[in-house]
């Protein structure tokens, strides 16, 4: 494999798995840039020209426009929804083993073929926007993996990223937490049913079980394990990257000289349209693990949460 190709690190996951801080935190070593849901490009960036975490909306963005200037020139409305759609159809649970079969030969004309182009086009020209080697993108589908293994003109690696189902469905109970403002009004983040972020928790981690270390680099890595100690956690995922791609992290971390010892991050602003608030956070933040749920979850919603998602807790080591 050439050593120009962009690297990208992939991080799959469910929503709220806290997949923003991790991309955020890996953004700080050496020769990265973090892009955050790059998978919403086309509906989120391009058409819906939502707020950069600088400040900008998608298309007066420097960094994007610069990017879909050198990957595409210009790129007409038509071809911005054949892309959505192409995406739509082609990242589906139900063609894992088609993209298998895919990266053994050159897809056909089509809409896988005219997604991978499109996406190997839009990876060389950050990579060349942003002067960084490694690309991080947190789109967190779990069916993502297969597609962007398909695609020759980048090196893929895939850290799985989990977090405890309870706080993920306690997460998506909340109803009056502020994403980000537009024009001066606040945007909720949404909310949905125990029973619907249980179900979408099992299948994303069944899901991203599917993918085959010894096919695409993968790293396993738990929120809470994050969250306790980024540190430490920064240097497991840099030993990863060190042997895959001889590539140190070389993050540089604070810790507070109070007595529960925090981590410290300095953030600088990022050019991400789409994920967790935590995209718009810059300067000194301190790191600590959201155990919220464990003090406010009432014990009935903890039950169900636990009872339909208690195989896979047990199998990522979590305390009932
Ligand atoms: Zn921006």
């Amino acid at each position: 494999m050439s050593a120009s190709l962009p690297k990208v690190i992939y991080i799959a996951g469910t929503p709220r798995c806290g997949s923003t801080l991790l991309d955020r935190l890996l953004s700080l070593g050496d020769d990265v840039v973090s892009v955050g849901e790059l998978n919403r490009i086309w509906k989120t960036g391009m058409i819906g020209n939502a707020v950069c975490s600088c400040g900008e909306r998608f298309h007066d963005c420097e960094f994007w426009s610069e990017v879909i200037r050198k990957a595409f020139g210009t790129l007409p409305r038509s071809e911005v929804l054949h892309l959505h759609r192409a995406w739509k159809k082609v990242v589906r649970f139900k063609n894992i083993r088609q993209l298998r079969r895919s990266r053994e030969q050159t897809p056909p004309p089509g809409p896988l073929s005219d997604l991978a182009a499109a996406t190997a086009r839009l990876y060389a020209a950050i990579q060349a926007v942003s002067g960084c080697k490694l690309i991080v993108e947190t789109s967190k589908n779990c069916v993502c993996p297969f597609f962007l293994s398909v695609i020759e003109q980048i090196e893929l690696s895939v850290i799985h990223l989990i977090r405890d189902s309870r706080g993920i469905a306690y997460s998506w109970q909340k109803k009056d937490k502020i994403h980000h403002w537009e024009d001066g009004q606040p945007v909720y983040m949404e909310s949905q049913t125990l029973a619907k972020s249980s179900r979408d928790w099992i299948r994303d981690q069944v899901t991203a079980l599917l993918i085959n270390g010894r096919e695409t680099p993968l790293f396993r890595l738990r929120y809470e394990d994050l969250a306790a100690d980024p540190q430490g956690t920064l240097l497991l995922i840099s030993e990863f990257l060190e042997r895959l791609w001889n590539h140190r992290l070389n993050t540089r971390l604070e810790t507070t000289l109070e007595q529960d010892r925090e981590t410290v991050a300095n953030f600088a602003t990022d050019h991400i349209f789409s994920g967790n608030p935590v995209r718009f956070e810059v300067g000194k933040v301190r790191i600590s693990p959201d155990t919220e749920w464990r003090r406010s979850m009432n014990w009935k919603d903890r039950f169900v949460t636990t009872t339909l998602t208690l195989p896979l807790l047990l199998r990522f080591g979590y305390r009932l």
